[in-house]
C-alpha cells in the first residue's frame, strides 16, 4: 500500500555494507538520535515510506526500489531507494552541498564556489528524489523532507503532488537575508520552499532570517506571530530572538514557520554511563587527570567550528595566567573530514601547526598542554570524556544548534557533576540552554576569560548553572522534537487551502 508519512531523508535508516560478497546491514553509524526518532512514527504500524539515496547496488548486482526497514518493529515501514550514481553523490553531496551551500548557510559566503554545472545536477537528483516520494504517497499524505540537500524537492513534488502537505525541516543554520540572497539560486530554492504546508528551524532567529529572505523575493502577508519567551532567550545572546513569525500567506497559500531545536535520547547517554567498559575508562581518565583540570573540545574538523580561535584563545590563557602551567589540560577531538572534501585541507595543516606550535612552547616534564585526538571516537567513550570533564569548550563561528553542548550538559546532570560548558552565542543551542557561559567566538580575549571564568568558577555556581541547563536538555528531549514537529504540521493541514 501507499504510504500515509513519507520520510525523505538523504540517508536510509539502517546503513549497508557490502562484506564477503554480500549486501548487509547495520545500524546507523550516525550518532544523533534523529534516525531512531523517526522511526519511532511507525511503530504503531502507520503505513510510511523512508526515501533515501543508494549507490551501493550500482556495483553490486540488482537494484531493488523496495526493501524492508524493520519488520517486526515496523510492520508497515518501507525504504524506497533514490538510485544515484557515484558520480552524482560526489557532486551533488560531497561537493555542492559542502561548497556551495554550507559554507553560505553558515555565514562563510565569502567560502563559498558557486558552479552552474553543479546545480544541474542537484536538480536532476531533487528531482529524482521528488518523483520517487510521489510514487511512494497516498492521498492527502504527509510528507517530511530533511535539510538543505534537498531543497529542490517540494517544488518537483508540488508539481506532481497538489494533494500531499509537505513540511521541511532545516537542521542547520539559516543566515540573515544579506548573507543568504548571495546564493545564485536563491529564488528557485525559496519558490521551492514556498511550495511548503510547514518549514522548521532550530531556532526563532532563523526562522526568522528565512521570513527575511522571503521578502527579497516575493510579497507576503503576515498571518500571525508568536513570542519567543519562555522557550528561547530574548535579550543577550547573539541568536536570541522577542517575536517570530508563525504563518505568512503567499499566492493564497498559507505557509507556517516553527521552532524546534533537535533534542537528545537521554536514554543513551544513559546506557553509555551503566557499560561496564565506559565505568572503566572513567575511571582510568580519572586516575591519569588527578590533580588537573581537563577542558574538554569535541567537534568535526570544519571552519564553521572555531577550532583554531579556541586554540589561540587558549594559548592566550597560558600566557596571562601562568599558574595555570601544568594543571589543566585542553582536550581536544577533531573528527576528521571524508578524505575527497579538499575544501578541509588547508584548515587540517593550520590546525596541527597551531597545536605543534602550543604545546612545543609551553610543555614541560610531565606535561603536554593539549591532547589532540584527530579521529573519531565510538559516542559511549566520548559519554566517558564528557563525564570527566571539568569545563566543555564549545566554540562554533556559527552552528545551526550543536549537539555536543547538550550531549555535555545531560551527561554532567546524569552524573551529579559540576562541570561548566562555556558555549559560543553564535551556537543554536545557546538560545535554548539557560545558565551556560556564553562567549562570542571572534573575540579572543573574552573566548580566553571566560574558560579562565569557568575554570574557577565555585562549585556551588557551577552547581546551579548545571541544574538550569539540565532541565532543558532533559524536558526538550529528541522525543519532544519529533511529536511537537508533527503535531504543528498536522495542525497547518487543517485549513490550508492549496491553490497552484
Ligand atoms: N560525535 C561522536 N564521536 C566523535 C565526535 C562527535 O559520536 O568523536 C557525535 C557527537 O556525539 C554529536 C555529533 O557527533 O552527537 C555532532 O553533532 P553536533 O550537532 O555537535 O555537530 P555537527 O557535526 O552536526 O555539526
Amino acid at each position: 500500500g501507499k504510504a500515509d508519512l513519507v520520510i525523505v531523508y538523504h540517508r536510509l535508516p539502517y546503513e549497508e555494507v557490502f562484506e564477503d560478497g554480500e549486501l548487509r546491514r547495520r545500524r546507523p553509524s550516525s550518532p544523533n538520535g534523529i534516525i531512531p526518532t523517526l522511526l519511532g512514527f511507525f511503530a504503531d504500524g502507520r503505513r510510511g515510506s523512508w526515501v533515501a539515496w543508494s549507490t551501493h547496488d550500482d556495483n553490486h548486482g540488482e537494484f531493488e526500489t523496495h526493501t524492508e526497514v524493520d519488520a517486526s518493529n515496523y510492520p508497515n515501514l518501507r525504504a524506497a531507494r533514490v538510485r544515484l550514481t557515484k558520480d552524482d553523490v560526489d557532486i551533488f553531496y560531497k561537493q555542492f552541498s559542502k561548497e556551495a551551500f554550507w559554507p553560505t548557510l553558515h555565514t562563510f559566503w565569502e567560502r563559498a564556489t558557486f558552479r552552474e554545472e553543479h546545480w544541474e545536477v542537484f536538480l536532476e537528483v531533487n528531482k529524482a528524489f521528488a518523483e520517487r516520494t510521489a510514487a511512494e504517497a497516498a492521498e492527502n499524505a504527509v510528507v517530511w523532507i530533511h535539510d538543505y540537500n534537498l531543497w529542490m524537492v517540494p517544488a518537483y513534488l508540488r508539481e506532481i503532488r497538489p494533494d500531499v502537505t509537505i513540511a521541511f525541516f532545516h537542521h542547520t543554520y539559516f543566515p540573515s537575508a544579506d548573507v543568504f540572497n548571495v546564493l545564485p539560486w536563491r529564488k528557485d530554492i525559496i519558490g521551492s520552499l514556498l511550495q511548503c504546508d510547514y518549514v522548521g528551524f532550530h531556532i526563532p532567529r532563523q526562522s526568522e532570517n528565512f521570513v527575511d529572505v522571503v521578502r527579497g523575493v516575493t510579497p507576503f502577508t503576515v498571518k500571525e506571530k508568536v513570542s519567543c519567551a519562555p522557550r528561547f532567550l530574548t535579550y543577550g545572546c547573539a541568536v536570541g530572538l522577542e517575536e517570530m513569525t508563525k504563518t505568512i500567506e503567499v499566492n493564497g497559500r498559507n505557509i507556517s514557520l516553527g521552532a524546534h531545536p533537535v533534542g537528545l535520547s537521554l536514554d543513551r547517554i544513559k546506557n553509555a554511563l551503566a557499560m561496564p567498559s565506559i565505568q572503566t575508562r572513567m575511571a582510568q581518565l580519572r586516575a591519569e587527570f588527578e590533580g588537573t583540570k581537563v577542558i574538554l573540545s569535541v567537534e568535526r574538523l570544519d571552519f564553521t567550528k572555531g577550532i583554531l580561535e579556541k586554540l589561540q584563545a587558549y594559548e592566550r590563557l597560558l600566557k596571562s595566567h601562568p599558574e595555570l602551567i601544568g594543571k589543566i589540560t585542553l582536550m581536544t577531538v577533531c573528527v576528521p573530514a571524508a578524505k575527497e572534501m579538499s575544501i578541509y585541507d588547508e584548515l587540517q595543516t593550520q590546525i596541527e601547526q597551531a597545536v605543534g606550535r602550543i604545546n612545543g612552547s609551553f610543555a614541560k616534564v610531565g606535561w603536554t598542554p593539549i591532547q589532540f585526538f584527530f579521529r573519531s571516537f565510538p559516542f559511549e567513550e566520548l559519554v566517558a570524556y564528557y563525564a570527566m570533564a571539568d569545563v566543555m569548550w564549545i566554540t562554533p563561528l556559527r552552528d545551526g544548534l550543536n549537539l555536543v553542548a547538550k550531549e555535555y550538559i545531560a551527561t554532567q546532570g546524569l552524573t551529579a557533576g559540576r562541570g561548566v560548558l562555556v558555549l559560543s552565542e553564535f551556537a543554536g543551542a545557546a538560545a535554548e540552554l539557560r545558565g551556560v557561559v556564553l562567549a562570542n567566538p571572534h573575540d579572543p580575549v573574552e573566548l580566553a576569560d571566560t574558560c579562565y571564568f569557568a575554570l574557577t568558577m565555585h562549585a556551588k555556581d557551577a552547581k546551579a548553572r548545571l541544574k538550569e541547563a539540565f532541565e532543558v536538555v532533559e524536558y526538550y528531549d529528541i522525543n519532544y522534537w519529533g511529536q511537537e514537529f508533527m503535531s504543528s504540521v498536522a495542525e497547518t493541514k487543517k485549513g490550508n487551502v492549496i491553490d497552484i
